[in-house]
Parts: C-alpha cells; sequence; structure tokens
C-alpha cells in the first residue's frame, strides 16, 4: 500500500516534483566559431538554478548558438560552461543531455511514431528504462501537457501547438535539471502560440531551470527572472525584465526594442 501511495503521490507531483533538483549553469567567456565567422565572442552568463532566462537579440546574433553549446550539439572553442560547478565539456554528451533538455523550434519528433512512442524512445534508448516503466513515465508527462488524450496519435494528426507539446513532455520525461527553448513558438500559428507559452511559464513556476530564446517580448516580460539581450555575438545587456524594457541602457537594445515592440 505504501509502495501503491508513494506511486501515486510521485506522479501526482511529478509535474512540480521531478523538477526540483539542481541545476545552475554559468558560462565563462564562453568563445565559438563556425570556420572563421566568430559566432559568440567571450559570452559571460549565470543561469541560476530555478530560474528563467529568456534570451532575446536580432537573427544572427547568435542565441541559438549559445544555446546548442549549453547541449554540446555545437562544441566552443574557447571558454568553459560549469553545470553546478563541474564543466560540461568533459561530460559525455549523452550523459549530459540527460541533465540538459532542449526543444526546437521545429518540433524535431520522430514522424513515424506515435505521440506516446515519442516521449518514450529516449527513456528506452538513453536511460535503458524498461517497457513499462518508460509507458508510466511517458503518459504522465504527455498528461502533464494536456495531451494524454492523443497519446496513439502520430505527428502529423496532430495540430503544431500540440507536436510542441509532445516535444516539450519528451523533454520532461528525462527528467531534466535544465531545459532550453529555442523559438519553440516561431512555426505556430499564431493562435496556437499561448498554449505552448503558458505551459513554458507554468514549468517556469513550478522551479524548472530554463534558458528560453524568444522573440515573443509579453512573454520575456512577464515570465522571466532575467532577460538577456545579445547582438554580434556579444551579451550587451542583462537585467530583470523591467531593467531590459523599462529602461534599456544601450543604444542597440533601444533600437531592438523600436522594431520588436
Ligand atoms: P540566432 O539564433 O541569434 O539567429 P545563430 O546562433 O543561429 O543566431 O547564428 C549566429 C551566426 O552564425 C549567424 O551569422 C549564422 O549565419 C551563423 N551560423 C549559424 N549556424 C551556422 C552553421 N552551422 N554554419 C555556419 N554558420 C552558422
Ligand atoms: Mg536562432
Amino acid at each position: 500500500v505504501s509502495e501503491l501511495k508513494a506511486a501515486t503521490t510521485t506522479s501526482s507531483t511529478c509535474k512540480g516534483g521531478n523538477m526540483v533538483a539542481g541545476g545552475t549553469l554559468a558560462i565563462r567567456r564562453l568563445n565559438m566559431s563556425y570556420g572563421h565567422l566568430e559566432v559568440l565572442k567571450g559570452v559571460d552568463l549565470v543561469i541560476p538554478q530555478g530560474s528563467v532566462t529568456c534570451i532575446i537579440g536580432p537573427s544572427g546574433s547568435g542565441k541559438s548558438t549559445l544555446l546548442r553549446c549549453l547541449n554540446r550539439l555545437v562544441e566552443p572553442k574557447g571558454g568553459d560552461i560549469l553545470l553546478d560547478g563541474k564543466s560540461i565539456l568533459t561530460m559525455k554528451p549523452e550523459a549530459l543531455r540527460r541533465r540538459v533538455g532542449m526543444v526546437f523550434q521545429h518540433f524535431n519528433l520522430f514522424p513515424d511514431h506515435t505521440a506516446l512512442d515519442n516521449v518514450m524512445l529516449s527513456l528506452r534508448k538513453i536511460k535503458g528504462m524498461p517497457r513499462g516503466e518508460a509507458r508510466r513515465i511517458g503518459e504522465a508527462r504527455l498528461a502533464d501537457v494536456g495531451l494524454l488524450g492523443r497519446k496513439d496519435h502520430r505527428p502529423s494528426g496532430l495540430s503544431g501547438g500540440q507536436q510542441q507539446r509532445v516535444a516539450i513532455a519528451r523533454a520532461l520525461a528525462m527528467d531534466p535539471e535544465v531545459i532550453l527553448f529555442d523559438e519553440v513558438t516561431s512555426a505556430l500559428d499564431p493562435e496556437l502560440v499561448k498554449g505552448v507559452l503558458d505551459l513554458i511559464a507554468d514549468l517556469g513556476r513550478q522551479g524548472m531551470t530554463m534558458a528560453v530564446v524568444t522573440h515573443e517580448m509579453g512573454f520575456a516580460r512577464r515570465v522571466a527572472d532575467q532577460v538577456v539581450f545579445m547582438d554580434e555575438g556579444r551579451i550587451v545587456e542583462v537585467g530583470s525584465p523591467a531593467d531590459i524594457f523599462d529602461a534599456p541602457k544601450s543604444d542597440r537594445l533601444r533600437r531592438f526594442l523600436a522594431e520588436v515592440l
């Protein structure tokens, strides 16, 4: 009975309960280039555990590259990234990606698999979890994003917003300490954007550590604990939403806000 109770408690609170762990990222003098093109030029930033960091800036400023370094999808040329004080650059990428999840603009779901299989796959393959347990967790995470009723649908049978929520459920299923979101609403029809942003805001309220690259300035103002403005491979300003949106210090940020707001 107590085991059953524990299991029930876990699954009913796991939306918040599975995301209380560590996960402070400290980025130190990070450099990255593609060939001769310098894309990150000495980025310093701390993403504190349990906080939401929104990253804004013009196209080409290096936002995606920064996130990709945090997940080792690309390797920086210099500097370091610490996760709870330990360099991620010496970890195995697979080990790192269990701790730092990522959600992409174009969902990247497997088209031939159902929603539930998409969520279960990395649990099976990366964590080597038995099918029954992976199914239980997969169903719980789909329920968290409001899509348990669609678990047997393939991506093509889901709206863009639903596909993105499946992708978020997939990231959550790995029980990561940090989740990176790269313009996850940019490919969605306008009426589907709010549902996905509300879900991310909800995760933030539950204490998930997140870095969110977004063009949604209203979201950044409402949800971010800190906002980072990047331009040309550098962080130009960091501050609270009020600092960034109401009292920008640099001309570059003022010009950017004048264009997007
Ligand atoms: P953002 O996400 O802010 O739009 P990116 O990080 O995608 O910026 O890109 C930063 C710069 O790096 C841009 O000049 C872009 O053209 C270049 N870039 C991005 N990815 C690659 C790549 N795989 N190969 C070469 N250049 C790239
Ligand atoms: Mg980008």
